[in-house]
């Protein structure tokens, strides 16, 4: 069933962003998969790379190949220069006040192990109280279980309503004297909910409890502004900025940061070592230890250059097109329920059939050339919560078009002709 014409989504106009362009700038993009052209919806799990990020891969490991902060030769200072700049560009990308503030992670799981246990196991004591929320990512849950584990505290949940918000008044209900710290998602991945992040952190801050916030899915769609968010802690990764994989951000305020213990101890993060005492570098070295991801620092400084070239209203105009676009198609297939119908969301869409499990619909859709991801897209609580094993996940990302969702349209519908 073709439903293009059918839908109140906002028609392209002379000011929409020029996706034939941006795609033209993802090599990746022009291949077939099965035969058919591919259609990449599984952004959610990570983004596709501009030919930018995957010419500085390249450049740097041809032509600048070298180990950071401890040469005096020309490659390491040319590495380190880099490297640095792109702790810049991170920087006024997410408006923070120091390159201090910035930390080169793994990713978004690094950053917040890194702070449940830095600062959780320094600050935090037997019977405190952490808050999640019910649509985390585990990896914004089993760091801070460990840390209970660890120290006998306690994990308290904020609960989601049906369409999948955050119920802010259970929140404040949930926040006392025990309360020590809050750890939220700023975007959820399995419902493409925007969290009502200010009032988190406006209500944490009113109790002087620090907040951190998951930004792994909000950084590809939202502008962020962590003085404007006013959070103490901002985790992201860079592949789902459309940078490299292993290597992410944490965003902490410098006197938090100043104030926590190294999480990792090794190279580069010290300034005296004898084996009497051994004194810490300054920030944001000080949680920097060993060799980092050097290429992928330097990447995704390339991915933030690529971005901040783009214009962002278009982006945010184009990406609110397909998400109404898709839901309207979507909620049009027979049996289909989508799982996830906050009012304000992202691009992402899950959904399922009773009859059809997600996998054998993700199995048909990639036999189309669509890449949808299906699971419990490391959100089990949310698959708990709305009473369902798994979901087929339709995530967008700006160089998607509706003629790819039109692809992912009828190949749900050859999934429910072979699974009728
Ligand atoms: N938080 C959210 C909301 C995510 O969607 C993800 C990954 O999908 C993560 C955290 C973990 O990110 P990473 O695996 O890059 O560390």
């Amino acid at each position: 069933m073709k439903v293009a014409h059918e839908i109140t989504a906002q028609a392209p106009s002379a000011q929409a962003l020029d996706v034939g362009k941006i795609r033209a700038d993802f090599p990746i993009l022009r291949q077939k998969v099965h035969g058919k052209p591919l259609v990449y919806l599984d952004n959610g799990a990570t983004s596709q790379k501009p030919q930018m990020v995957i010419d500085s891969l390249n450049r740097y490991y041809s032509e600048g190949n070298s180990n950071i902060h401890r040469g005096v030769h020309f490659l390491s200072e040319r590495a380190t220069e880099a490297y640095e700049t792109a702790r810049q560009k991170i920087r006024r990308f997410i408006n923070a006040g120091s390159d201090q503030e910035l930390i080169f992670v793994r990713g978004t799981t690094e950053a917040i192990n890194l702070v449940a246990q830095s600062y959780g196991r320094t600050f935090l004591k037997k019977g405190d109280e952490i808050i999640v929320s019910a649509m985390e990512h585990h990896s914004n849950i089993v760091p801070w279980q460990i840390l209970c584990e660890q120290i006998g505290a306690r994990l308290r949940v904020i609960p989601i309503n049906h369409d999948g918000e955050i119920v802010l008044e259970e929140y404040r209900r949930l926040l006392t004297d025990k309360t020590k710290f809050v750890s939220v998602t700023h975007v959820s991945n399995a419902l493409g909910t925007i969290a009502p992040v200010k009032e988190v952190v406006r209500f944490a801050h009113e109790r002087c409890v620090p907040v951190l916030l998951d930004g792994a899915q909000a950084i590809p769609h939202l502008k962020v502004d962590v003085q404007e968010l006013g959070c103490d802690f901002y985790a992201f990764s860079g592949h789902k900025l459309f940078g490299p994989t292993g290597v992410g951000i944490l965003y902490g305020r410098a006197g938090l940061l100043d104030a926590m213990p190294p999480y990792q101890g090794g190279g580069d993060m010290i300034s005296l070592v004898t084996f009497e005492k051994t004194h810490y570098n300054v920030l944001p070295y000080k949680f920097e230890a060993g060799t980092p991801h050097i290429a992928g620092g330097i990447g995704l400084g390339a991915a933030i250059d690529y971005l901040v070239g783009l214009d962002w209203e278009r982006v945010a105009a184009h990406e609110h097109d397909l998400l109404a676009y898709a839901t309207s198609a979507l909620s049009r297939i027979d049996g289909l329920r989508i799982i996830g119908t906050a009012r304000e969301k992202v691009g992402v869409i899950s959904f399922v059939f009773d009859h059809i499990h997600a996998h054998d619909v993700g199995t048909i859709l990639d036999q189309e050339g669509v890449a949808v991801r299906a699971g419990h897209h490391c959100a089990m609580p949310v698959m708990q919560r709305f009473g369902v094993p798994a979901t087929t996940r339709a995530s967008f990302a700006l160089y998607n078009t509706r003629d790819e969702i039109d692809v992912l349209v009828s190949g749900i519908h050859r999934a429910l002709k072979v699974f009728k």
